[in-house]
């Protein structure tokens, strides 16, 4: 993208943001909403390690520093990658419906990727308590391979999203835009709860 054109947005899409702190549900919801309602799942954090993993990307030794150390990629990287895979899939004659997870996750993610790429329809939220995500993220990171699952990493990523993600959700509230589900209940009670509270907003 070259510096200094502000790409237009893209026309007719739905977008529905997916936020919560690191290890609340993200990824498992949205695999069911995909399956229920045909939505095209977007992780910012899979696009992000994919493009770091990326032969020859000029940005993966950055992201890796940054995802390690729990803070936000710059805004600029991470929407390219959002935009340019919802491009794609739009060139692929999907439906123009997306669940962003785990993005924005700073103020200046959202009023960017609002003006340049979609306005968010609605936020769906996950909200659980830190010791709960702390036990899931070290359960997960037995198997996942990820090099931010480990205590140091995950306090970090906490304190971030304390600090930095929290108040996104905070603005989006102001305009009515939250959905709140508890997610420290079993993942099949949580769906129920996510789908009774977006029915009325999707129709
Ligand atoms: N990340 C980022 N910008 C984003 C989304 C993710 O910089 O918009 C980075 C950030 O370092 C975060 C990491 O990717 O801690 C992992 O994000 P992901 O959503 O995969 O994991 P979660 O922390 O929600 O389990
Ligand atoms: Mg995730």
């Amino acid at each position: 993208m070259p510096k200094g054109v502000a790409p237009k947005p893209l026309k007719d899409c739905t977008v529905v943001f997916v936020l919560g702190g690191p290890g609340a549900g993200k990824g498992t919801q949205c695999a069911n909403l995909v399956k229920d309602y045909g939505f095209i799942h977007l992780s910012a954090g899979d696009l992000l390690r994919a493009e770091q993993n990326r032969p020859g990307s000029e940005y993966g030794d950055m992201i890796r520093d940054y995802i390690k150390n729990g803070l936000i990629v710059p805004q600029e990287v991470t929407i390219a990658l959002l935009r340019n895979a919802m491009v794609e899939a739009i060139k692929q004659g999907k439906p123009r419906r997306f669940l962003i997870d785990g993005f924005p996750r700073k103020m200046d993610q959202a009023l960017t990727f609002e003006q340049q790429v979609c306005k968010a329809k609605f936020v769906l939220f996950f909200d659980c308590p830190e010791d709960v995500m702390l036990n899931r993220l070290l359960k997960r990171g037995e198997t996942s391979g990820r090099d931010d699952d480990n205590v140091t990493s995950i306090k970090k990523r906490f304190e971030t999203f304390r600090n930095t993600s929290m108040p996104v959700i905070d603005y989006y509230a102001l305009q009515d835009k939250v959905v709140t589900i508890k997610s420290d209940q079993p993942p099949q009670k949580v769906y129920e709860d996510v789908k009774a509270s977006i029915e009325p907003r999707i129709k």
